[in-house]
C-alpha cells in the first residue's frame, strides 16, 4: 500500500550535493538517483547513463514536444530535464527517487508532488569556502567558475521554497543528515492516503 517518496536536492555547483545524493542511494537500497538528460557536454569521467544521459539540443527539444521530462529547465545555457516514465514507476514501486536538480526543478517537482516531496537545499559555508571548492575541482574555466558562483548568490534566494537547509561543512555529517531527510520522507504521508490508511486499519 505504501508509495515511495521523492527526495529533492538542490544547491550550488560545489556544494557537494552530487556526492552526498550518490552516496545517500549507494547506502539506502530504496533511495534511487533519478538519472537528467542534459545537452551539456560530458565532463571527464562522467558516464553516460550514470551521471547524465548526454543528448543533442534537437534531441532534447523533441524530448520536450513528446513529453518525456516531468520537469526541464535551462542551467547555465544547458538544458537539464528529468525523465518522466522512471521517476513513476519507481515511485509507484515504494522507492524513494532522489533528485540532484536546480532551483526551477524544485519549483517544479513540489508542484506536481507536492504530497510525497521532501526538499532540501545543500550548501557550502560561505561563498569563499564555495569559491575554493570549485577551484580546487578544477573542471570549470575561471569565466565557468564566476558564472556558477553568480548562479549560486541567485539560487540561494530560493532557500525559503525547501523544506530544510543544510550547511555542507562535513560530508559524514551532511550524509547523516540527509540520511535521516531520506527516510523522514518515506514517512510523509497525504490526507488521502491517511484516510485510505485509517479505513485499513480498522478493517
Ligand atoms: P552540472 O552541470 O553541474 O551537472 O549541473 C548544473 C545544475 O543543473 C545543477 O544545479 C544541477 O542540480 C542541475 N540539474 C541537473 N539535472 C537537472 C534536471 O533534470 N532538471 C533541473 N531543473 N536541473 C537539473
Amino acid at each position: 500500500m505504501m508509495s515511495g517518496s521523492l527526495l529533492v536536492v538542490s544547491g550550488p555547483s560545489g556544494s557537494g550535493k552530487s556526492s552526498l545524493c550518490e552516496k545517500l542511494c549507494e547506502d539506502f537500497d530504496f533511495a534511487h538517483l533519478s538519472v537528467s538528460t542534459t545537452t551539456r557536454t560530458a565532463r571527464i569521467g562522467e558516464q553516460e547513463g550514470k551521471d547524465y544521459f548526454f543528448t543533442s539540443k534537437e534531441a532534447f527539444s523533441d524530448a520536450v514536444e513528446r513529453g518525456e521530462f516531468l520537469e526541464w529547465a535551462n542551467v547555465h545555457n544547458n538544458y537539464y530535464g528529468t525523465s518522466r516514465s522512471r521517476v513513476e514507476s519507481e515511485l509507484k514501486e515504494g522507492k524513494t527517487v532522489v533528485f540532484d536538480i536546480d532551483v526551477q526543478g524544485q519549483a517544479s517537482i513540489v508542484k506536481l508532488f507536492a504530497n510525497v516531496t521532501t526538499s532540501v537545499f545543500v550548501t557550502a559555508p560561505s561563498n569563499a569556502i564555495l569559491k575554493e571548492r570549485l577551484e580546487k575541482r578544477g573542471a570549470d574555466d575561471p569565466e565557468a567558475i564566476r558564472k556558477r558562483l553568480e548562479n549560486a548568490l541567485d539560487e540561494m534566494q530560493s532557500i525559503g521554497a525547501y523544506d530544510y537547509l543544510l550547511i555542507n561543512d562535513s560530508f559524514e555529517k551532511s550524509l547523516e543528515t540527509l540520511k535521516a531527510l531520506a527516510l523522514a520522507s518515506r514517512i510523509k504521508r497525504d490526507k488521502v492516503e491517511l484516510r485510505k490508511f485509517i479505513a485499513e486499519w480498522l478493517s
